[in-house]
This record gives C-alpha cells, structure tokens and sequence, in this order.
C-alpha cells in the first residue's frame, strides 16, 4: 500500500509520513483491493467494523486488535416509511469520526509511531485522542478556542495536549500543519490522510448487508471537510465494480448555509471549490469554510447524480427537537441531516417513495 498524490501520481511508502506531496498534491490510496463476501461477514462473531478485515489495510492477526474499542456496525433506525437513520453515536466516542479514527491510529501503531499532530473542529479531536491513549500515542490536538467545552474536556480527559487556537478553523489547520513542519510527527489529519476514509468507508458496508444486500436509492450526507462523503463513496464505488450493486445510489449532501462552500461550487457549476467566509453557525461540526477536498467531493456527490443543498441554524435547531421526540437525541450538527430530509422530499417529491439512509453523526450530550 501506498500514498499517491492525485496531480502527479507520485507514490510514497506510508512509513514515509507524508501527508502532502512535493508538488503540493493532495495524497490517496493505492493498493488492491479486496472483494468482501456478505455472506460471511454478515453472520460473524466480530460486530464491529473489523469484520471488513479482507478491505482493511491490516491482517486478522495485526495490532488493531490492541486498538479497537468495537467501533462501528451501528443500528438502523427506521424514523419513517422508507427513512432510516444509521446511529453513529453509538460509537465509542459518540460519533462517526471513530470508524476513520480506529484505522488511522492502528496504522500509525503499526508503523511504530508513539506520536501524532492533529486538528479538528471537536469530535475528530476526541477520538483521536481516545484511541491514541488505547494506543499508547501520544496526542497534540489543535481546537479553535470557540470549541465546545464537553469536547475540549473530553480531549483532556484522555491525556492529549490541547492546542486552543484563536481565529478560523483554517488558522487551527495552519496551527497544526506548522508543528508538523517543524517537529516532523505523524500528521494524524483526518482530511489529509487518506486512510482515514478506509474507516469511514464501511458505513456503507454495513447498511448494504443490513438492507440485506441492497442499498437505499439516496444516501443524505452532511459535508464539511467530507470524510464521511469520501468514504461513502469508495465504497459505493467498490459495490459497483464488484457487481454487489447494479446502480449507483445518489449522494444527497447538505451544509449550513452560514458557511457552504461546496454548495456553492456545486450550484455555480464549478469543479474547484473557493473558500468562503463562516459566518458562524449552530453547526459547528461542519462549518468548514475552505475543504481541502473539495474538488473531490464536487466530483463524488456529481458522479452519482447527487445534490447539495443547505439548511439554517432554525431548521436544524427545529430538526434536532423533533429527533428527540422521536427518542433520537444528537448533538446540534447532527440534526442537519434530518432537517435535510425534509426539504430533499419537498424538492424531488418521488423520493418520498425510495429508501433514503441519512446519518445521525454524533451524541446529543456532546453539545448544548
Ligand atoms: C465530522 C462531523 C460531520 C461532518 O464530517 P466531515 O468529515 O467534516 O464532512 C458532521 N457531523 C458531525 C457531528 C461531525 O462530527
Ligand atoms: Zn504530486
């Protein structure tokens, strides 16, 4: 396995840390890949997302057994006909980050790393730092200063330095990248490392084999930096190629209005996304103002006749009343995903009628 910068296609060893090519390209993945039997994984013993082993960088018999916590094979809420919601925050640290975490860091295990950079709007820091103490890594996390503070004391609690940052999240991100420079430590990124969408990519996996080998006509899916997205869609992309999956699914995305740079790339019909300034918003899991992949995800969401759309801090707070009274607390972002659904239905009427999955990406306790 290796890195492969996706402008010049140079490939770089994974024990060569880097996170960025020379040439200023951004890094992916290359190596063969692997066809997962659903018979076999959907009756095993391991119910977490280890089952996908033969899809994962790692052996059966490798050091992600010393760093799982049983992350991942989260349920499947049916919220209404034909809208089923996969709760992410049943995850070891209450959200979805955990699926691209427990790789990431079992992979910088495996490489002998003892100690990781990283920066990240919350709930990627708390895991980070959860599975990095598992691990025995030490973790410096970079936060704005405007984070929650249930994620900044989660991040603490687990023994990380904590970094505060004043200014935007792309001061937190420079932050960071300029102590990677320096120090030269793993940059355990969750927008740069590609490795991290090995872990996210097997949410897809798991509702194809609890849809009993189907797929929902649309995934809805929140974007910011589009881990989540990316992942989704290696993964879709795999099912099709493999045959599991005759059709590609549409990738339904949704940002906060307050800070939507790709929807705005989207509607403009652009394939570069420019950054655009966060005017602040409930949402703060997803207010990413300049997504570094953000041609990536335009050419995912474009590729399965997707969408994007936005929604405000009124619809989302509304949304996240209306989850709770179905029994379904998440924190504030989460709540866009549901408040999307509503108004996908209201633009494409038929969807009423098709399979839609939308993720409840993370814990209500972990925000106000
Ligand atoms: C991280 C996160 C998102 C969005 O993920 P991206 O990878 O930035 O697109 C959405 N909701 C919650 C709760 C998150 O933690
Ligand atoms: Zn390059």
């Amino acid at each position: 396995m290796n890195y492969i910068c996706v402008e010049c296609k140079s490939t770089f060893p994974l024990e060569s840390h880097k996170w960025k090519c020379d040439c200023g390209g951004l890094l992916n993945l290359e190596y063969e890949k692997k066809l997962i039997d659903f018979n076999i994984t959907s009756s095993s013993r391991n119910h977490s997302l280890w089952k996908y082993i033969d899809a994962l960088p790692f052996n059966e018999e490798d050091v992600w057994q010393d760093v799982t916590m049983g992350e991942g094979d989260t349920p499947l809420i049916k919220l209404a006909e034909n809208l089923y919601a996969k709760a992410e925050y049943y995850m070891p640290t209450l959200s979805f980050k955990d699926r691209g975490v427990a790789v990431l860091i079992a992979m910088a295990k495996k490489l002998g790393i003892d100690r990781v950079v990283a920066d990240s709007s919350g709930n990627a820091g708390s895991s980070i730092a959860a599975f990095g103490a598992r691990a025995g890594i030490q973790c410096d996390i970079f936060v704005a200063d405007s984070t929650s503070d249930k994620k900044i004391k989660q991040i603490e609690a687990h023994g990380a330095v904590i970094h505060k940052i004043p200014g935007t999240r792309e001061d937190v991100a420079n932050a960071a990248i300029a102590m990677v420079e320096e120090t030269n430590l793993f940059y355990a990124s969750h927008i740069y490392n590609p490795l991290f969408w090995e872990g996210t990519k097997t949410y897809v996996y798991e509702i194809y084999e609890q849809m009993d080998g189907q797929l929902p006509e649309a995934f809805i899916i929140p974007v910011g930096n589009g881990t989540l997205l990316m992942g989704a869609y290696i993964a879709l992309q795999e099912l099709l190629e493999n045959g599991q999956i005759d059709k590609m699914p549409k990738i339904l995305a949704v940002q906060a209005t307050a800070c939507a740079p790709i929807q705005k790339a989207f509607v403009d019909g652009s394939t570069v996304v420019d950054s655009v300034e966060n005017k602040g918003t409930l949402a703060e899991g997803i207010a990413i103002a300049a997504p570094a992949r953000g041609a990536e995800i335009l050419k995912a969401v474009r590729a399965t006749d997707g969408d994007i759309i936005t929604i405000t801090d009124e619809e989302t707070s509304e949304a996240r009343k209306e989850l709770a009274r179905k029994g379904v607390y998440v924190e504030i972002t989460a709540a866009v995903n549901y408040a999307a659904y509503s108004r996908y239905i209201e633009k494409y009427p038929d969807l009423k009628n098709q399979k839609v999955v939308l993720p409840l990406c993370g814990a209500g306790i972990k925000s106000n």
